[in-house]
């Protein structure tokens, strides 16, 4: 049908009516495919023939046809993407803790509410610093929401044979105090929350050494201010070295650590010893604009465990 003559298009408006073109060339086309093509001459029997065609089924493609031609039409993308949302939270808790568990050996329900996105690990350090009262305070979803979580979490850890140990969470303070979770304070629900799942894999030494160093208290931190105008939010003092608590920055005095020493990093062997000689230490930091993150400075350790330690060195040496 196609010609070599230059074509002009005849569109079809409704069925059995042309716009006409007239001149030297024509054809008719259907959704820009050409059906008929005519000298102006026999014009009328192209408009015959146009009939004619539109009697037989359309080859005009149809709601269907394309369905079926298209790969992932959107209704089925809606589809796809609303049954991702809704995999359930058996689901998501196994995948969570199950990451974990490859990982590092052990799992524990923070883990898991991280995992699944509803905490995230910045409040959880706000919390291990002392300056959120319970966790479950920054949990993002409803209390039965969390239980159901929990019980999920359990019980995909007893049945692939995983460990129960019991984990003590200390507050990163001076204080030491005890870490609460739940809003209720319930026993058994703190329980659950301290509760590391460990891998029946590891050795029994291996799994003494992973809870030793789970319950082990976090180290005290210990700022040393980029701004030397700061002011103590207990006492109004000022230092040169703060800790940051809920409300805002305390002074050594305040926190009841001004009786330590300061030993800046540098001598790793004098550091060691001074640490272990000591009964309480903080760790020095000091942020760094350029790398964007806290960095080690020191130690603060008692007095008299700093002279012990310089004292022990020329004999070990
Ligand atoms: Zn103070």
């Amino acid at each position: 049908m196609a010609g070599s003559a230059p074509r002009r298009i005849v569109i079809v408006l409704e069925y059995g009516h042309a716009a006409n073109c007239a001149n030297s060339t024509k054809s008719v086309a259907i959704a820009g495919q050409i059906i008929a093509e005519s000298k102006p001459a026999s014009f009328a029997k192209c408009v015959t023939r146009l009939r004619d065609r539109l009697r037989r089924p359309p080859t005009i493609p149809t709601t269907s046809s394309l369905k079926a031609s298209c790969p992932a039409p959107d209704s089925e993308l809606d589809h796809r993407m609303s049954r991702k949302n809704r995999v359930p939270l058996a689901d998501r808790v196994a995948k969570a803790a199950g990451t974990v568990l490859a990982d590092r050996h052990f799992v524990s329900t923070i883990d898991v509410l991280i995992g699944i996105g509803w905490l995230d690990s910045g409040a959880v350090e706000s919390w291990r610093r002392g300056q959120i009262d319970c966790l479950e305070e920054v949990v993002r979803t409803n209390l039965p929401r969390i239980s159901e979580a929990m019980r999920l979490f359990r019980s995909w850890a007893v049945a692939r044979g995983l460990l129960a140990s019991q984990t003590s969470y200390v507050g990163r303070t001076p204080r030491r105090q005890t870490l609460r979770f739940s809003r209720s304070g319930n026993a058994a629900i703190e329980a659950s929350y301290r509760t590391h799942w460990v891998s029946p894999e590891l050795s029994e030494k291996k799994r003494e050494r992973l809870a030793e160093k789970a319950s082990h208290a976090p180290e005290l931190v210990v700022v040393l201010p980029l701004n030397a105008e700061w002011t103590c939010h207990r006492c109004g003092g000022t230092g040169d070295l703060l800790m940051m608590e809920t409300p805002g920055p305390a002074c050594l005095r305040c926190v009841g650590l001004d009786d330590l020493a300061y030993l800046p990093a540098g001598d790793s062997l004098l550091t060691r010893r001074a640490k272990a000689k000591s009964t309480r230490h903080a760790i020095v930091v000091r942020f760094s604009r350029t790398r964007r993150r806290y960095e080690r400075q020191g130690l603060l350790v008692e007095p008299q465990a700093l002279a012990d330690a310089r004292l022990a060195r020329p004999s070990a040496s």
